[in-house]
Formats: C-alpha cells, structure tokens, sequence
C-alpha cells in the first residue's frame, strides 16, 4: 500500500514506523477472517483493513473525524488479526501511532475525556483499586477474595526480578506470591525491585502518552539497575502488561538515550511459563480437580507467540485441560476496552465464557490480571491464574 506521511510526522520513528506497516500491507483482507470486532458487527470499519485505511488517511494529512476515532476505539489491539496476515503487517504498531495522531487531531466529547480521566488515575493506583475492588466484591462483581498466602524466605542460587502491579497488587496479590512459591521450588528467588510501578499501558491507550513514556522510563532505570546488580530476567505473569512492555522500545523511540535500554528490559523479559518450561516443578500431588479449561489471552498468543504454552505445562503437571473453540477470539478484556465499549465487551465475553465452560470445567485458567476480572464477572465457574494450578500441586 502506497502511503506519503504528511507533516513533521514523517520525520520521526513512529512515521518511519507506520510508513514500513503501511506499505507492507497488500489490503487482501485476510485478516478480516481473525478480527473479532469484524466478526461481530461485520462492518469494514470495524475490521484490520479499514482500519489500516482510515489510519492511513490520517497520516496523510487528510481530515480525521469521529467516524475514524470510533472506529479506532473498537480495535482490541488484540493482534489476532497478525496471525493470519500472509505479508507480516504488523498492524499494532501501526495502531499504536494512529491513535495517537488522532487522539491529537479529534476532540473527544468532555464526558468521554473525563471518563478516560478518571480510569487512567483510579484503576492504576492501588490505594484507589483496593476499596473499589471491597465495594465489587460486595456486589458479585468481582472475584472474591483469596487468601494471600506465604512467601518463601531465604537465597536460593538464582535471582529474578517479578512486576508487583497496580490493579494486580491491589486486586490479586495471591498470583505474585503463587508465583513466588512456585518459582522458589526450582531454586529462583523472585524480588519486586523498588521504584518499579505501573507500566504505563491503560495511559498509553487513554490519551496520555507523555506519562505513559515516563511510567515506562522509571520502571526501565529500576530494572536496568536489577539487571547490573545480577537479577537474569525480568518476570511478569500480567500478559497484558508484558505486552506493553514489549512495546518499550516503540514507545520511547524518539529518545534515544533510552531505545537501547528498553530493548535490553525486552530481552531480558520472560513469562512465568517460559521460565517453568526450562525449569520444570515436581508435581508433588495430584490435582485435586483435574478437568480444567485455559484462557489464553490474546497478550499471551499473538505477541510473545506463547499459544498452548500454560495448557501444555498443566498437561505434564496431571492437569486435564478440555478443548476450548476459537481460542483466538478476544475475551474482550482488552485493558480499559470492557468499560469504555461495554456492549462489544459483554458480547466477546458471553461468547468466550460458553466456549471455555463447554467443556464443563471445574475452574478456568487464565495469565491476565484483566481477563481474570472480566471473566470472572459473570463466569459460572471460578477463574484462577494459572500460576495457581501449579502452586496447588507442588
Ligand atoms: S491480511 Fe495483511 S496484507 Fe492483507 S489486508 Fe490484512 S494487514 Fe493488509
Ligand atoms: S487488533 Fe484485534 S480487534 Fe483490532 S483489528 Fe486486529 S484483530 Fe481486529
């Protein structure tokens, strides 16, 4: 696709960027066959292809409307669409800018600015978090409250560093000392490195962007530091904040002193599952319940390509994972996506929660902190990290 980026746009690294995205897209539509947002309203508008056009006609110069900003705000980001694409078009990178230039071209109504507002200062500050998770939990509608548990003290041979969280920390603090234990079973310590916080993704996705960069900064010092002082990686067992984090060097492209930094944090950057793949815990019990069913998010298969990789690991574990129909379809989590666009969220999530409970499952398994909220909302059966399921066996 042939595409000239206008204005002082195409000097920088995000036009560099869009234009190479641009141009690798032959607009065969393909894509549109993955796209659940496409699957459910069925307008080109709401598809990969569209919405690669309309992005397009934005970095051209030409007028952006509200009609592209809808249509933007539908996209999940959840990359379903790259996985069947035949020319590699990475389409969030792609996105990421344009919703940038038309956020900065579009006004939003002062409701929809001040709603955006308020979930960027509210959701990511656990003191804020934890007494509106209290009132949900109150009203069935959030997940009840999980006995925290221990965590092991003492060296072990190997260090890594874990992201505490914000909604998580406030919300889920029993995935982090799971993960701790079971990590601290194959002789790895786990320390939540101070200084580190929120990675700046609900900020990056709700029209804020300069404090998204220095969320992303600060934690990127932090963890530089961690890295020098011995610790091998950097774990984080929230898909959806990994997959922010891995966009680190796009989002801090234009400075320079800290590209080259984002991208040894990338490096180093690991899910639990990759790290219990190599290192495998010795099942120490049989699981109690072992017909299961796993979530895979969106952040887990189509960025780091970790598809199958938690059913696989529960499998060896004496787990019975059940099959789930199109698991590449969105949950419809997707961040903030569930309270900004709660129709489409709803529907992704009654559809989802029938293919994953068809199976008749005694629990649902998921890697994400958002997936585990929104499904848990209205699922019929209790849904865990999956880091769980292996703390409950060893
Ligand atoms: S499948 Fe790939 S090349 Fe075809 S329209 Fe979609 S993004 Fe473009
Ligand atoms: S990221 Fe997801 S919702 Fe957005 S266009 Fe691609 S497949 Fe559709």
């Amino acid at each position: 696709m042939r595409a000239q980026i206008a204005g002082s746009l195409a000097k920088t690294a995000a036009g560099a960027t869009a234009q190479a995205v641009l141009s690798a897209c032959v607009h065969c539509g393909m894509c549109n066959a993955t796209c659940p947002t496409y699957a459910l309203t069925g307008d080109e508008a709401d598809g990969p292809r569209g919405r690669i056009y309309l992005i397009k006609e934005a970095m051209e110069g030409n007028r952006v409307t509200r009609h592209t900003q809808k249509h933007l705000d539908r996209c999940l980001a959840c990359r379903a669409c790259e996985t069947t694409c035949p020319s590699g078009v990475q389409y969030h990178r792609l996105f990421d800018v344009g919703r940038t230039v038309v956020a900065q071209n579009v006004q939003r109504r002062w409701w929809d600015r001040l709603r955006r507002w308020v979930i960027r200062n509210t959701v990511t500050r656990p003191a804020f978090v934890a007494p509106l998770i209290v009132a949900a939990r109150l009203f069935g509608m959030a997940p009840a409250r999980v006995v925290v548990g221990n965590r092991p003290s003492g060296t072990r041979t190997r260090r890594m560093t874990l992201l505490k969280g914000c909604v998580q920390s406030a919300a889920a603090a029993h995935f982090n000392a799971a993960t701790v234990r079971v990590l601290a079973s194959v002789d790895i310590k786990l320390i939540e490195t101070p200084g580190v916080g929120c990675c700046g993704a609900l900020h990056a996705h709700l029209d804020d962007p300069a404090t998204a960069r220095r969320l992303a900064r600060r934690n990127i010092d932090a963890w530089i530091a961690a890295l020098e002082g011995g610790d091998e990686a950097v774990i984080v067992n929230a898909s959806g904040c990994a997959a922010f984090i891995r966009d680190y060097p796009d989002l801090l492209a234009e400075e320079i002193d800290y590209t080259a930094k984002a991208r040894r944090v990338v490096e180093h950057l690991r899910d639990p599952s990759e790290i219990i793949r190599q290192n495998p815990p010795t099942a120490m019990r049989t699981p109690q319940h072992r017909r299961i069913a796993v979530h895979d998010p969106c952040t887990l298969r189509n960025g780091p390509g970790l598809a199958g990789a938690v059913e696989n690991l529960l499998t060896n574990l004496g787990y019975a994972p059940q099959p789930v129909a199109n698991p590449h379809m969105c949950c419809g989590s997707a961040g903030a996506y569930s309270l900004l666009q709660p129709d489409l969220a709803g529907r992704l999530r009654a559809e989802k929660l029938a293919a994953l409970t068809a199976g008749a499952p005694t629990a649902i398994y998921t890697a994400n902190i958002g997936c585990w909220l929104h499904l848990a909302q209205t699922s019929s059966v209790p849904v865990r990290h999956w880091i769980e399921a292996v703390d409950d066996v060893i």
